[in-house]
């Protein structure tokens, strides 16, 4: 099972999932006894990371440090060191979605203030089509009702709508400003980004790469390849699957 939130591996525990409001939830027991099978619970960004580390396109070197960034109705990282998952001392490395970027920002789902991910997720990007304050949190249901996706959205941007497309570009520039941030605090030999937001990649590229450029602090930094995943490559299952597939080898590469 692969969750949207921090996730206890040894014990299967969902420990905080803003997007789906719960905290301390076992959800692993449960789902096992109901199933009569194993059950190994993941973080999304972490097992997207997995599936690059395990199941990376073939005919391409793994790196060994890399972020991988999913973009969807909430912000995650997955980051690997010397082909290691990062997971931190209790389970919360990785977590620059809710790193602040405005003090007096809109109020993210995790409950603070101005959070990376409380302007660059789906829900941002579709709220600031609209015109709306950008808070997730009060957002969701008015987004919900309106019917629009944000398929619907790269949709219109492709087909002209400037608005659309505006709204991709300054989620763009807030996403570069937080890959910024993990250039310079982990300086990864690449990022992956995973999303519906990769569908519309050609229009936010530059923008992306300008907003890296102007904090990273050399030029090797600011040229940190940024690779987006296509969704259809389905990286969140690719990732459960590398999860259960992971325990049975010993290494990542095998020889
Ligand atoms: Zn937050």
């Amino acid at each position: 099972m692969v969750v949207p939130g921090m996730v206890d591996r040894g014990t299967g525990r969902v420990l905080n999932s803003p997007q789906l409001g719960w905290k301390n939830v076992d959800i692993r027991d449960a789902f096992s006894n109901a199933a009569g099978l194993p059950v190994h619970v993941e973080n999304a960004p972490i097992a997207c990371a997995l599936s690059q580390l395990w199941l990376g396109q073939r005919g391409r070197d793994v790196p060994a440090d890399f972020a991988y960034v999913t973009v969807g109705d909430g912000v995650g990282v997955g980051i690997v060191v010397n082909g290691e998952v990062v997971r931190g001392h209790a389970n919360t490395a990785g977590e620059f979605g809710h790193v602040p970027i405005d003090l007096d920002g809109p109020t993210c789902l995790c409950g603070a203030r101005g959070c990376l991910e409380a302007y660059t997720s789906n829900l941002a990007t579709l709220s600031r089509y609209f015109g709306q304050e950008l808070s997730p949190a009060g957002l969701r249901s008015m987004l919900h009702s309106s019917g629009l996706t944000i398929s619907d959205l790269i949709a219109r941007a492709r087909s002209g709508d400037k608005r659309a497309r505006n709204a991709f570009v300054e989620t763009a520039r807030y996403l570069g400003t937080g890959l910024s941030m993990i250039v310079n605090s982990l300086n990864p030999s690449q990022i992956f980004v995973g999303g519906e937001i990769t569908e519309i990649w050609d229009q936010i590229a530059p923008t992306l790469q300008r907003a890296i450029a102007e904090r990273a602090l050399t030029a090797a930094a600011a040229a940190t390849p940024v690779v987006p995943e296509s969704a259809s490559r389905f990286p969140r299952l690719r990732g459960a699957t590398a999860l259960v597939a992971a325990p049975v080898y010993a290494a990542p590469q095998v020889a």
